[in-house]
């Protein structure tokens, strides 16, 4: 088969690898899906989904199915997890709505993954299949040959690593050994509405600030769930990796914070926790046939709440660049990196002062508490103006 005939491979069945196959067939490409897993599914919980990712949703047409199943906070309000007072407020409603044309929500990721899988399943433009690890690939200029872990052969176009943090694609192209392991765990859970209680149900995104600790709850699926979060700084996961969860550790780590946080905390689901990894920003990210998508590419700290829409903006802006140059892939994919890692880089850098910032202690968090009580709403928006404006 001539290469121009082949679909191109898309690794990973993740949000980002969904959202890529969803915008290259969007485009009129062909594209064949290999996910390891038996089956496509998302574990966790909720996640944030800035005004930004609403943005390229829209050019490709998924905006309204997204929205459908999310919950549109009023407004982020951060208090002092210690005092209970409030450090700052930032409306995410019509206002912000005005401000950056697009809207601010947060989804189960279950919902956004299933949208994305269901927008690939009706595009017949598309095959995604399970149970398909990729563990090798050759660019053979024309094509890419991929070995599959069953020893079945795969050929597409191009390869497009979409194989998250701890990726095979981009330990061949990279090669820049395992992910930074940040010292900072989290813990999460799902409620339904009526396991929260009354008084501590809100419609907001709210997080608690406390020494090297934060903890963060807000409405998920239309409101019939509701999500937490609860991250601290640990210095046993410095070094090592132990994904075993050790739920005294937890507790230990919020002793003395506000008994809104305390009763929520005793909630969350201690069987299991994410020690959260991210890598340093690099430039380049493709070789020849071959690039990199969402964590592959750009892993991040949670921060600033952004993997997954980093992952569908690089899904939408690879699928506008390939279009633009069908005939050269090796260029599109250099031109989608070109205009993608300064806007990924800032993120990945940000998330950890923001890490930081969330998690002050003492002199510093009194100094953090003081600048974003000082802030209006303009400044607030002001200052997060590059990151929920941009795409
Ligand atoms: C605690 C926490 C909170 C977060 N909150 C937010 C938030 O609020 N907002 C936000 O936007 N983001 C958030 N994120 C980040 C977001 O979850 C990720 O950035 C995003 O899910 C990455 O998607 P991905 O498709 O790039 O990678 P992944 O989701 O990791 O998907 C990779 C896929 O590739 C498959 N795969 C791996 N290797 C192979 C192989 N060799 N062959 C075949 N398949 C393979 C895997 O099975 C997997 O399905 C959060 C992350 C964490 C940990």
């Amino acid at each position: 088969m001539a290469a121009n005939g082949l679909p191109i491979l898309v690794v990973g069945g993740g949000i980002g690898g969904l959202a890529t196959a969803y915008s290259l067939a969007h485009k009129g490409f062909p594209v064949r899906l290999l996910e390891q897993a038996p089956e496509f599914r998302e574990v966790g919980a909720g996640i944030q989904l800035g005004p930004n990712i609403f943005r390229v949703l829209e050019r490709i047409g998924l905006k309204d199915a997204v929205l459908a199943d999310a919950w549109q906070p009023n407004g982020l309000v951060m208090r002092d997890a210690l005092t209970g007072e409030v450090i700052t407020e930032m409306p995410l409603g019509a206002r912000a709505q005005k401000r950056f044309a697009q809207p601010y929500a947060v989804t189960h990721r279950a919902d956004i993954h299933g949208t994305f899988l269901k927008a690939c399943q009706s595009s017949n433009l598309i095959t995604l299949e399970n149970d398909q690890r990729v563990d090798d690939f050759v660019d053979e200029d024309e094509k890419v040959t991929v070995t599959l872990a069953s020893g079945e052969r795969a050929e597409g176009r191009a390869l497009i690593g979409c194989d998250g943090m701890w990726s095979r694609v981009r330990e061949k192209i990279v090669g820049d050994g395992a992910p930074r392991i940040s010292g900072h765990i989290a813990y999460r859970g799902v409620l339904t509405r009526d396991q929260v209680p009354e008084d501590l149900w809100g419609p907001d995104m709210t997080v608690w600030a406390g020494p090297r600790t934060h903890f963060v709850h807000y409405p998920l699926r239309r409101g019939e769930l509701y999500n937490l979060v609860a991250v601290f700084h640990s210095d046993k996961y410095v070094e090592g990796w132990n994904a075993e969860a050790d739920p005294e550790e937890l507790f230990t780590r919020f002793k003395g914070q506000r008994p809104e946080v305390l009763r929520l905390l005793e909630r969350i689901e201690t069987w299991r926790m994410w020690v959260l990894c991210d890598r340093e920003p690099i430039k380049e990210w493709s070789q020849g046939r071959v690039t990199l998508l969402g964590d592959a590419a750009h892993p991040m700290l949670q921060y600033l709440a952004q993997g997954a829409c980093m992952a569908t903006e690089d899904a939408v802006a690879l699928s506008e660049r390939v279009a633009e140059r069908p005939d050269d892939l090796p260029a599109a994919f250099r031109a989608y990196q070109e205009q993608r890692y300064l806007r990924t880089g800032r993120v990945q850098i940000m998330a950890r002062v923001y890490g930081e910032f969330f998690h002050a202690r003492g002199v510093a968090a009194e100094l953090r508490n003081q600048f974003l009580q000082s802030r209006s709403v303009d400044d607030a928006y002001d200052g997060i103006a590059w990151l929920y404006g941009g795409m």
